[in-house]
This record gives C-alpha cells, sequence and structure tokens, in this order.
C-alpha cells in the first residue's frame, strides 16, 4: 500500500485460482466506494466466472475476486455491503421497451385491464367526465382477443361525446379513434371494426404530447420501477428525434430517471450522447395490413440498404412470418460489409417458420424476442393458433442452436417490465395457465439469464456492461434467489436487493 498525493494507492495482486498460473497486478489510486462481498459473483467473465466480492470505485468496477484480497480496497468512506449468500450479477438490460408509453401508463384508459368491450367503454365514460371537453382521452392496450371485439367509433361517441377518444391496439401499431376523432383525422378510411391501421404517427400528431408534468412524474416512476426490477439499461423502442428526447434527458439530468438508455431513431442523423443517453438502432417497421404488406418488401429493403450505408444498425419490428420473409430479403440484399459486425437486429420475431432458421444464422443477426409474452399471452396463442405453427412462435433454443444470437426484452407497457417473469418463462415456456407453448423451444437457466445479460448488450453493442470485470461500468445488482440455481417459479419472483447503475445507487431509493 503506497501513499501519494493524499489519496491511497493500493496495490492488489489476485491470482487466477484454477490455473495457479499467473498472477495479475492491478494498481489504483482509490479506495473503493462499494465492497460487495459475502455473495455468489456471477461475473459472465469465462475466465473467472464466480468470484465472491466485487469493488467498485468512480463508477467503475474496481476488482472482482475473494472477500481477503479485496478487503484492503476498503477505507473510511467504502459502502460495505454484506451479500448474505444473494447473487451479484452485471445489471439486466431491456433491449427493447417504450419509455414514454411505460412512464404514462396512468394517464391512459388501461384497456389491457378491461375483459369486456363493456368495461372499456365504462373506463372512457369515466375519463370523459374527469377530463375538460374537447381533450383527448388515450388508450391503451386494446386487444380483441381479450375483448371479443373492438369497440366501434359510435360505441365511443356515444361514451364521450364531448371528448375525442383513441384507443391504441395492444401492438402499438394501430388504433381505434370514435367518430369524433376520426373525422379530425380526415380522409382516414377505418376498417369495419373502427380500427384504423398504419397511420399512428400521423394520429400521433393529432392527438399531440400529453402534459410535460405528466410524462416527467411519469419517468420518474417508471425508473424506480425498472431499477426495482434489477434494469440498469434500457432501450427506447419508440424512434424519436432529439426534441423528443428532451423531457429524458431533463429527468436523467435532474437524477430523477437512474438507469442508463439507448434511444432508438427513426433515421441515422446521429446525435451526440450524453451521460447515460446514447442513441441507438435505427428501428424500421413493416406490417402485415389488409392492403398487404406496408411498407413494401421493396420500400423496406431501400430504406434498410439506407441506414446500413449510412453506418447504422437497424432494428425491424417483425411480428408475422411474411414481415420476416421481408426483413430477411431486404437484409440479405445487404453488401456483407454493411451487415457483418453490425448487429442488425429483428424485433419480437413471433413467427419463424423453420426454412428461417438457417436463414437468420446465415445473416448474423440478433433476434429480440419476447419470453414473457408466451406466460401472458400464450393461452391466446394456443387458440389461435395451429398446432404446427404454435411450435414457431417466439422460438429461442432452435435459433440458439443454429448460432442466432438471441436477445430478450419485455416489449412494456405491451406486457409488464419484469425481466425475471421472461426469464423463468424463457425456461419453462408455460402460459399463465401452466400449458406448454413450443416446450422444444427451453432455454436452459444459464441461457435464459443471458437474454437479459450478456445477450441484450450484444444487441446495444454494449458488451462492456454485462461483465463483471476491472474497468466496466458498475452496473451491479444483488438478488435473491441464484438465477442460475433456483427453481424458474421463484425466479420469476426474484427480489432485488440493490441495484447500482455507474456505483449509484437506483434502488433502494
Ligand atoms: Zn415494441
Amino acid at each position: 500500500v503506497q501513499q501519494a498525493g493524499g489519496r491511497l494507492h493500493h496495490l492488489l495482486r489476485s491470482r487466477d485460482e484454477g490455473e495457479g498460473s499467473e498472477a495479475a497486478a492491478v494498481v489504483r489510486l482509490t479506495q473503493a466506494d462499494w465492497l460487495l462481498a459475502g455473495g455468489r459473483v456471477l461475473t459472465f467473465d469465462a475466465r473467472r466466472p464466480v468470484a465472491d466480492a466485487v469493488a467498485l470505485a468512480g463508477g467503475r468496477v474496481l476488482a472482482v475476486g475473494r472477500a481477503r484480497e479485496l478487503a484492503a480496497l476498503a477505507g473510511p468512506r467504502t459502502a460495505r455491503v454484506d451479500c448474505r449468500g444473494a447473487t451479484v450479477l452485471p445489471g439486466l438490460i431491456d433491449p427493447h421497451l417504450h419509455l414514454y408509453g411505460l412512464a404514462t401508463r396512468s394517464a391512459h384508459v388501461d384497456c389491457a385491464g378491461a375483459a369486456s368491450v363493456g368495461a372499456v367503454l365504462a373506463l372512457v365514460r369515466r375519463a370523459a367526465r374527469a377530463q375538460p371537453p374537447g381533450t383527448w382521452i388515450r388508450g391503451e392496450g386494446l386487444d380483441e382477443g381479450r375483448l371479443g371485439r373492438l369497440p366501434t367509433p359510435a360505441e365511443l361517441d356515444r361514451a364521450a361525446p364531448r371528448h375525442p377518444v383513441r384507443l391504441r391496439h395492444r401492438s402499438r401499431h394501430a388504433s381505434v379513434l370514435s367518430g369524433t376523432a376520426l373525422r379530425r383525422l380526415g380522409g382516414a378510411a377505418a376498417a369495419a371494426s373502427g380500427l384504423v391501421a398504419g397511420r399512428e404517427r400521423a394520429i400521433g400528431r393529432l392527438v399531440g404530447p400529453l402534459p410535460p408534468a405528466v410524462l416527467a412524474d411519469g419517468l420518474a416512476h417508471a425508473g424506480r420501477e425498472l431499477a426495482a426490477l434489477g434494469l440498469t439499461t434500457v432501450a427506447d423502442a419508440t424512434p424519436r428525434g432529439v426534441r423528443a428526447l428532451a423531457p429524458l434527458r431533463a429527468a436523467i439530468a435532474g437524477g430523477r430517471f437512474p438507469l442508463r438508455v439507448v434511444a432508438m431513431r427513426a433515421r441515422p442523423g446521429w446525435w451526440t450522447p450524453r451521460a447515460r443517453l446514447a442513441p441507438g438502432p435505427v428501428k424500421l417497421l413493416v406490417e402485415e395490413t389488409e392492403r398487404g404488406l406496408e411498407p413494401s418488401a421493396a420500400v423496406l429493403a431501400r430504406r434498410i440498404a439506407g441506414a446500413a450505408a449510412a453506418g447504422a444498425q437497424v432494428a425491424i419490428h417483425c411480428v408475422g412470418a411474411a414481415t420476416l420473409a421481408a426483413a430477411v430479403a431486404g437484409l440479405a440484399a445487404l453488401p456483407a460489409r454493411h451487415r457483418r459486425g453490425r448487429r442488425h437486429r429483428l424485433e419480437h420475431v413471433a413467427e419463424c417458420p423453420p426454412p428461417f432458421v438457417p436463414a437468420l444464422a446465415a445473416l448474423d443477426v440478433v433476434v429480440v424476442t419476447n419470453p414473457a409474452f408466451v406466460h401472458w399471452r400464450g393461452d391466446a396463442y394456443r387458440r389461435e393458433t395451429s398446432g404446427e405453427a404454435q411450435r414457431w412462435l417466439y422460438r429461442a433454443a432452435s435459433l440458439a442452436r443454429a448460432g442466432v444470437a438471441l436477445a430478450g426484452a419485455s416489449d412494456a407497457p405491451v406486457a409488464p417490465p419484469s425481466p425475471w417473469r421472461a426469464i423463468a418463462t424463457a425456461r419453462t415456456r408455460r402460459t399463465a395457465r401452466g400449458a406448454v407453448l413450443g416446450g422444444g423451444e427451453r432455454l436452459s437457466a444459464a441461457a435464459a439469464l443471458a437474454l437479459f445479460t450478456t445477450g441484450a448488450a450484444y444487441a446495444l453493442h454494449g458488451d462492456r456492461f454485462a461483465r463483471l470485470v476491472p474497468g466496466a461500468p458498475a452496473d451491479v445488482i444483488v438478488v435473491e434467489p441464484d438465477p442460475l440455481s433456483a427453481p424458474a417459479s421463484e425466479v420469476a419472483a426474484t427480489r432485488v436487493r440493490l441495484t447500482l447503475v455507474g456505483g449509484l445507487r437506483a434502488w433502494p431509493p
């Protein structure tokens, strides 16, 4: 131990116990801010997968090893945490959720929580009584599978005669509008069901943003909720420009949103990353509508090529097999240099018929799947999908075996944001009612956990966030039980004791 400049120099020797061969010396200028000991540390570092203590300083991992080796790094300013047998691991990463949607749930009619069209209309009536006439009533999570059918524009007009109503479909890519709202949109031909598909941006402009305070408070609430789940990085999958990101930037700068955020973009234009906020992939949409694919496969291919030529990673939203075919064709048409190492992403990949499995492996893409959908929506999938196709839904193990990189995401608020529910379901493939959907796609405990650690970090070009090695960001969580050895049912209800982001405590508050 050396003294210099009023600060302690610590010389730490750590030995590779397994090999007994090498000793690495690490010189540090500061004492640890945190010393987490008494737990089982999962490092995700192949050279030393398990350790029993970790020291953090200056927002980074200072050392990982045995508690007695690391004790010398602690000083009077060090916060010592006795983990009491709990598991320490890198903070979880959700590479695809919708942050503003999650933050503003309370300002919306929660259609996902309603069991019938009558219940949705009752919620709309209640919102109409609470809001000034003329203001938009906003709803989220409309699901005809759950409701039996969609509410009609006329029903919404009767429920809210003095308000325009917009209820967004569960997919977030279509909306049911009231008659009043349809007239404001102008020229929009709704389907017989009242559903307007493919005009979400125009509808969004018409409805306008929520009052700033609603979003600011909601972001703070969502930040606490996500940190309490052990998440330290999330990717916002709604592409936004710099101006739309201002409330998030303010929440992060003001210490009201404690996680790191990667923000997807609508086009390749770059912006400068700030503390904890960085630009992410270019998000591209392709959907099956009554008029066929929108955009067409050719237009999608042009957009993929344009973004890739500008140096971007693309993240293509595909749900049905036709959208997957278009995305695969667009990616296959790229010159190899615009594909290799870019980690282009396919989001959801709900349906993946057999021929696509080797095709995805050959393209070197990342599939960002939603394992918890098997829990939350699996019983409906089993009713709505034929036997053979049920095996193609939200594939995981077959893709992994073929060599496709996998990541897991919640897609919240489409489904609840818990990564633990997703990790558990990736292992069991059990629906909420206990049926098995695609049992052949089950992952091991380690592979399921990797969906939200190394896999998700890979999907965000952020590998350093998923390994506890000296110099890595100090994004660390302490959880019970051990996600690698506990039964899946217990993992679904994981308790998060501590969440640190860049060495700052995000949970408990
Ligand atoms: Zn999404």
